[in-house]
């Protein structure tokens, strides 16, 4: 692998072409635990959707036995984090059985011939809870707004700022302990992508990095805190949270959305920011 400065993974175009193809069974798995995120199902039901979809593409889990120890413990149980309601990210699939009017978040990631995809969604079990709509789309709006502000030669902290600009006004809480970060030979990896920051601050993006871009909000306080499982992170309000994540790159071109089905051509168009696919 090359390391550029300050530790940032520089891919080839043909590692960036494998980590599209990753990226794409994420979207691929995202939308088919979606669709089955119904009253009524458990969460572990949904894991295994999941899980069914990497195996049908030949893809591995990343999060599967993810911060497991020495002795093979302590590590993720899923293949998928389902987060609901008041969890706002690294919920643990098991015997949670989802209601009507939950609000659920899917964070999921595959691994293909060694690269990594991840991206997250929120979708509503039913109808949406109280807030919870708008809550989705301001955070999804400002994933997007991110990934507007990604170009060669801006810089992370360009898209922390245009992230937290969107939000500006909203009200919501943006949580600032977790954050986006590096991706390629591994899920997480440098630079970190803050949700809040400065323009003209931090690594400058180039060709052959990729990113993955992750806003986490709250209805109330994004006071957080992690449940005795040692994964789920919680508002300590009780408020709604949300979570929205895709991985791009930046080409030449413009930017490529990885884990978008389309790469993101739609929205970036509709954003009047260049679509950059690498031709296959
Ligand atoms: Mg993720
Ligand atoms: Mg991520």
């Amino acid at each position: 692998m090359i390391f550029a400065n300050r530790g940032i993974e520089v891919k080839t175009p043909d590692q960036l072409r494998t980590m599209r193809r990753a990226g794409l069974v994420v979207a691929q798995m995202l939308a088919a635990t979606a669709a089955e995120a119904r009253p009524g199902i458990t969460t572990a039901e949904l894991d295994s959707v999941a899980a069914e979809v990497l195996a049908a593409n030949g893809a591995t889990s990343n999060f599967l036995n993810y911060g497991d120890d020495a002795n093979g413990e302590g590590g993720f149980r899923g293949v998928v984090c389902l987060s609901v309601n008041d969890e706002i990210v690294h919920g643990v699939p098991g015997e949670r059985v989802l209601a009507e009017g939950d609000l659920l978040s899917i964070d999921g990631g595959a691994i293909i011939d060694g690269w990594h995809g991840d991206s997250a969604l929120t979708v509503p079990v039913g109808a949406w809870p109280s807030g919870g709509e708008a809550l989705s789309d301001a955070c999804r709006d400002s994933l997007w707004a991110g990934i507007a502000a990604a170009r060669l030669g801006e810089r992370i902290g360009g898209i922390s700022a245009a992230i937290e600009a969107s939000l500006a006004g909203t009200g919501y809480g943006i949580v600032e302990e977790y954050v986006g970060h590096g991706i390629g030979s591994a899920m997480h990896q440098p630079p970190d992508v803050p949700n809040q920051g400065r323009p003209n601050r931090g690594p400058k993006l180039t060709a052959g990095m990729a990113l993955c871009i992750e806003p986490m909000i709250t209805l109330g306080s994004p006071a957080n805190a992690v449940l005795d499982d040692d994964w789920t992170v919680v508002t300590t309000d009780g408020s709604l949270a949300c979570h929205w994540e895709h991985m791009i790159t930046v080409t030449q071109h413009g930017v490529w959305v990885m884990t978008a089905e389309d790469g993101g051509e739609e929205m970036l168009n509709s954003l009047g920011v260049p679509f950059g696919p690498l031709s296959d």
